[in-house]
C-alpha cells in the first residue's frame, strides 16, 4: 500500500474528467515541513499559527514570529502558504493571556474575538506576517468569523498595520486575505462574505461542533456524533457554491477534508482545494486521480 502511493508522488491532482483540484497540508508547526514536502503537498492551507503562541511563556515577539513565517514561506518556495492568524480560546488555552474564566470555552472568547478586543496582539501578528509576504505566496486566513462586520473590523486593523509599514518604509506583498468557514451563521451568509474575501476555507471541526451542538472534546458523546451528517455536507455544498457565485475559490481544511469516502463527494460539490494532514495528502490523490466528476454527478441525480 505504502509503495503503491510512492508512485503518486509527482502526480497532478486531476480526475479523469480532468478536473484539477489543489491538495495542500495542514500543520501546526514549521518542524512539520519536511512531511509536507515529502507527501509531495501544493501548499500549505492551514497553518495553526496558535502553536507559536502555546509552546511559550509569554507573547511570541514581531521579530519571532516574522522569522517562523518567513521560514515557512520560503522552504514552500512560492507555493501557497496560508498562515491562519491566533486561533487560541476554547480548548486552547493560553496563561499569559490570563483570559477570564469562562462557564463555556467553546462558545466563549476564541480566536478573531480576542484579536478584536486586544488589537495590540494581532497587530504584532499581522505586522510578522505582512512583512514575511515578502518572501513567498503567503496568504493569511482569520478563524471563527460570524458576521460581516468583524470582516469589515479586521480589514480595518489591516488598513493600520499597512499604513504603519508604508510610514517606516517596511517591504510586503499583497497577500491574500480569507476566512474560515467554521460556524452556521457564516455559511447562511457565505454570499456577503464572499463579496469580503479572497477565499474561504471550510473548518469542519468547529462547524461540526457548532451545527450538531456537540462538543468536539467530548467523547462520551460519539454515539451522537455523525462525522457525515447531512446538515454539514449541505452547509459545505452551499459555501462553495456562494464562493464560485462572488467568483472566489473555496477549500475544506477541518479533518473532513481527509476523509476518504468524501472524496467524490466534495468534487461533486466543486471544491477547490482540499487541505489534509500530510500523511493523507496521496490517499486523497490516489480518489481524486480514480474520480469521473461528471460521471458520479450523473449518477448521484438517477
Ligand atoms: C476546524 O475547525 O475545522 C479547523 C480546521 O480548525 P481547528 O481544528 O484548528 O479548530
Ligand atoms: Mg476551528
Amino acid at each position: 500500500q505504502k509503495r503503491l502511493l510512492e508512485l503518486l508522488k509527482g502526480r497532478e491532482n486531476k480526475t479523469l474528467d480532468g478536473k484539477t483540484i489543489q491538495l495542500y497540508a495542514n500543520i501546526g508547526n514549521s518542524k512539520d515541513l519536511a512531511a509536507v514536502l515529502q507527501n509531495d503537498a501544493g501548499g500549505i492551507g492551514l497553518f495553526r499559527s496558535e502553536f507559536i503562541y502555546l509552546e511559550r511563556e509569554d507573547f511570541p515577539t514581531e521579530e519571532e514570529q516574522f522569522q517562523i513565517y518567513k521560514t515557512v514561506v520560503q522552504t514552500m518556495a512560492g507555493k501557497r502558504v496560508i498562515i491562519r492568524t491566533l486561533d487560541i480560546g476554547a480548548d486552547k488555552q493560553c496563561e499569559y493571556f490570563h483570559m477570564d474564566k469562562e462557564d463555556n470555552p467553546a462558545m466563549g472568547c476564541r480566536a478573531i474575538r480576542i484579536c478584536l478586543t486586544r488589537p495590540e496582539i494581532f497587530k504584532t501578528q499581522l505586522r510578522a506576517l505582512f512583512r514575511a509576504s515578502a518572501f513567498g505566496k503567503l496568504a493569511i486566513m482569520y478563524p471563527m468569523i460570524t458576521s460581516v462586520k468583524e470582516v469589515r473590523a479586521v480589514k480595518q486593523i489591516v488598513s493600520e498595520v499597512k499604513e504603519e509599514l508604508d510610514r517606516q518604509g517596511i517591504e510586503y506583498n499583497t497577500p491574500e486575505q480569507g476566512i474560515m468557514i467554521e460556524t452556521p451563521a457564516a455559511v447562511m451568509i457565505s454570499d456577503e462574505l464572499a463579496k469580503e474575501v479572497d477565499f474561504f476555507s471550510i473548518g469542519t471541526n468547529d462547524l461540526t461542533q457548532y451545527t450538531l451542538a456537540i462538543d468536539r472534546q467530548n467523547t462520551k458523546l460519539e454515539a451522537f456524533y455523525d462525522a457525515h451528517h447531512p446538515a454539514v455536507l449541505k452547509m459545505i455544498e452551499m459555501t462553495i457554491a456562494n464562493a464560485h457565485k462572488a467568483g472566489i475559490w473555496a477549500g475544506i481544511c477541518g479533518e473532513l477534508g481527509a476523509d476518504t469516502q468524501l472524496t467524490k463527494e466534495f468534487l461533486a460539490m466543486g471544491v477547490d482545494e482540499l487541505s489534509v494532514s500530510p500523511a493523507k495528502i496521496l490517499p486523497v490523490r490516489k480518489v481524486i486521480l480514480e474520480t469521473d466528476v461528471e460521471a458520479y454527478r450523473r449518477r448521484k441525480q438517477e
